[in-house]
């Protein structure tokens, strides 16, 4: 058994004021549920107020982590720091950074490494485009970019801990939600290629669904039998839509 996760990137939004109200209406919010594991990634800037906040109702997690583990990477935060914060989940290869910052397959991996080095659990994001599945490629983009990653980590570890989120990019922040049909088919799609590698990896790894998902569609979404939860954007930002997810996921 899986136990769902739903996960909030809060994305480049909000002032300290911002995430300390958000913080603690959701940690009021979700409490007394059962059956599902809860978590919130705040900016940087906001991980410590925010891990404060919440106690012990959800985990934090952060957008990115750095791809070494400490000295001249002006700009960068390392894994080790996020641990020392209380941090438990680092996003990673989110389409935004592939897209606005050109993250590929290598530094991905080399940031996944570091992240389970200091015991972070990496959400790893991977998704095509709205012109790759027009062009039937949506299967070969995923697992290229799957495979890009796992390919570059060490054998004995694999993906360890990490959790896998399969993000359309044509899905993100446009309102427009892949069907449960669309999604559980590409989850499947993923399991299978784990399974490919490790059928006991496979059956563990929690596939996360996200693309403008939100109370009205999650039920359908979380009834999937591969969908083990969600990364959710914009309805992350108000506690009473990421509640009620929360809720439908319990
Ligand atoms: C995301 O950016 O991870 C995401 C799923 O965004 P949204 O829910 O807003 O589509």
């Amino acid at each position: 058994m899986r136990t769902p996760l739903i996960a909030g990137n809060w994305k480049m939004n909000g002032l300290g004021d911002d995430a300390r109200h958000l913080a603690t209406a959701v940690a009021q919010g979700v409490a007394g549920l059962n059956g599902v594991e809860i978590a919130v990634c705040p900016p940087f800037v906001h991980l410590d107020t925010v891990r404060d906040r919440v106690g012990d109702a959800l985990s934090v997690g952060a957008q990115n982590c750095a791809d070494a583990a400490e000295g001249a990477r002006t700009g960068e935060v390392s894994a080790a720091m996020l641990a020392d914060l209380g941090v438990r989940y680092v996003i990673l290869g989110h389409s935004e950074r592939r897209q606005y910052y050109g993250e590929d397959d290598a530094l991905i991996a080399a940031r996944y490494a570091q992240a389970l080095e200091q015991g972070l659990r990496p959400i790893l994001c991977v998704g095509e485009t709205l012109e790759e599945r027009e062009a039937d490629r949506t299967e070969s983009v995923v697992a290229s970019q799957l495979n890009g990653v796992i390919d570059r980590l060490d054998t004995s570890i694999g993906l360890g801990d990490g959790v896998i989120a399969y993000e359309p990019v044509w899905a993100i922040g446009t309102g427009r939600t892949a069907t449960a049909q669309q999604a559980q088919a590409m989850h499947a799609f993923i399991r299978q290629t784990l399974a490919a590698r490790d059928a006991g990896l496979a059956e563990r790894m929690r596939l996360l669904y996200g693309g403008s998902m939100k109370a009205a569609n999650a039920g359908e979404l979380l009834a999937e039998p591969d969908i083990d939860g969600g990364l959710i954007g914009g309805a992350s930002l108000k506690a009473d839509d990421f509640v009620a997810i929360c809720a439908t996921a319990a």
